[in-house]
């Protein structure tokens, strides 16, 4: 099962992912990091934007 993995180092807290796909980042405003909504979310065509368009290139898509 594919797993999305965030770099939160690396991550400038710019919010595209969470623009782009709602349903899978968040900004956990208690540790002040992107977080993954669940464990396992569906790969869906928004993932893939927000991994394309992360200007960190901090998402990763690891199968
Ligand atoms: S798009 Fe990338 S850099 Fe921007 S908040 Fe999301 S993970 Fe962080």
């Amino acid at each position: 099962m594919a797993e999305i993995l965030i770099d939160t180092y690396f991550c400038s807290n710019c919010m595209t992912c969470v623009e782009l796909c709602p349903e899978v980042f968040y900004f956990n405003e208690d540790t002040e990091k992107i977080e993954l909504t669940s464990i396992n979310p569906e790969i869906t065509e928004d993932v893939r934007q927000a991994v394309a368009y992360c200007p960190e290139k901090c998402i990763e898509i690891k199968n």
